[in-house]
């Protein structure tokens, strides 16, 4: 599958299925027909990912083409978006432990090593396994079924760790996002609705697929994984104060439709897109950093200043970068838990030292979506409203 790397790519292709969004998607978007065949989702995931488009504007195109609760299901779902980042942002230490779990694993020689090496390379036996290992590097996509399906046989079947089955797909996923896979296969593992697993069945894979596939040999019981207890809830810090007057606008791939932040009054001098290769598939890769190269562009264009792409950003390169253009303060949109996260605290902490402040400015979708999300996805969505 090629994704174009650009917002209008992401405006197209919202445009294209908005009229599919309301009973049509209620109705057939459990069916995976296969690669080239996804008439009945929106291949929204990896626009919304990096925000070359945000919930809230597709939110909006839809119900304004639906109204009334024709196309509640699809809200629904680009909801469930909004619970993971919220239920991670308040919950940070999942992900570090995850990150844990994955490089102790990685070195490990266990048993399940010789099981793990045969899938990696689709030599289950397991027909639905072995396609959609394939589909996964091939095209860096699997319909929402088939990766409820495959995580479900990586761990019930093949009794192989969760954490690794994450990791293979935020390796290829383009839209690979930290919250929405790193929970969905805790879900599935039993770990996040505590007690609760997902079974994947022949029969149900036979009749979602339209019967391409026979996946003899499923598991056919699926008992939770231990795990340590979900930590309670924290609390969402505060967002940072705005800034005023003449500031630099940072770009990260966490959020790539900067002129649609609320900037209002603030003199941008200059933009930078902050670069950070991080190991994923040679695609994704390049995914990524032309996407960011638009939202740079876009940003230069709109606020009539130079753009500086910093690939593979370094607090010394942006701290070059801010005094070439004699900037003491910078914004930057938020990036939630996750590598960009992580990449944008070392850099914030290094500038802070040389004296200049950086402000992350939260969307107001953030700020009221993820406070709820402290328990689980019902309640989040009596008290979120979209
Ligand atoms: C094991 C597993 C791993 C997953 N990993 C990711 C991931 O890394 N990144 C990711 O974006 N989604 C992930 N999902 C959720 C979901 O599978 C994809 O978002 C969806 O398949 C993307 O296709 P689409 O855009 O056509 O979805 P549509 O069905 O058209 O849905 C519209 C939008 O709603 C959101 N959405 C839909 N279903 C879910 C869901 N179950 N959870 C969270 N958001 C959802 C997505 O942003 C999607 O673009 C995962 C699900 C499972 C079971």
């Amino acid at each position: 599958m090629l994704f174009t790397p650009t917002r209008a790519a992401a405006l197209a292709t919202l445009a294209a299925f908005v009229d599919r969004a309301g009973r049509d998607y209620a109705e057939t978007r459990n069916f995976d027909h296969g690669p080239g065949e996804r008439g009945n989702v929106s291949g929204l995931s990896l626009y919304l990912r990096y925000r070359l488009v945000t919930e809230d504007e597709v939110v909006a195109a839809v119900r304004a083409r639906h109204p009334g609760q024709a196309a509640d299901k699809f809200v629904q779902e680009v909801i469930w978006r909004s619970y993971w980042k919220g239920w991670l942002e308040l919950r940070p230490s999942v992900w570090t432990d995850y990150l844990g779990d994955v490089a102790r694993l990685e070195g490990q020689s266990g048993g399940w090593r010789r099981d793990y090496e045969r899938a990696l390379v689709g030599r289950t036996g397991i027909d639905c396994f072995d396609a959609w290992i394939a589909e996964l590097a091939e095209h860096g996509y699997l319909h929402n079924h088939a990766r409820m399906w495959f995580a479900s046989i990586w761990i019930f079947t093949l009794n192989l760790p969760w954490q690794l089955g994450a990791a293979l797909f935020e390796h290829h996923l383009f839209d690979g996002d930290p919250a929405s896979n790193t929970l969905s296969w805790r879900w599935v593992a039993g770990l996040q609705t505590v007690g609760k697993t997902y079974l994947a069945t022949a029969g149900n894979i036979a009749r979602y697929t339209g019967g391409r596939f026979v996946s003899a040999g499923l598991a056919t019981q699926a008992r939770p994984i231990a795990g340590p207890p979900v930590p309670p809830a924290g609390t969402l810090a505060a967002a940072d104060p705005r800034p005023t007057g003449r500031v630099g606008l940072l770009i990260g791939e966490d959020d790539l439709s900067p002129e649609t932040l609320d900037l209002g009054g603030l003199e941008i001098a200059a933009v930078a897109g902050l670069g950070q290769t991080r190991g994923r598939a040679a695609a994704v890769e390049t995914f990524v950093r032309d996407a960011l190269d638009d939202a740079c562009g876009r940003a230069a264009a709109a606020w009539q200043v130079p753009a500086t792409a910093l690939t593979d950003a370094t607090p010394a390169t942006v701290a070059k970068w801010a005094s070439a253009h004699g900037l003491d303060r910078i914004v930057v949109a938020h990036a939630p838990v996750g590598p960009g996260a992580q990449h944008l605290a070392e850099i914030t902490q290094a500038l802070q030292q040389q004296g200049i402040t950086v402000s992350r400015i939260r969307r107001p979708w953030d700020e009221r979506a993820w406070p709820h999300a402290t328990r689980g996805y019902f309640a989040f969505r009596e008290r979120f409203q979209a």
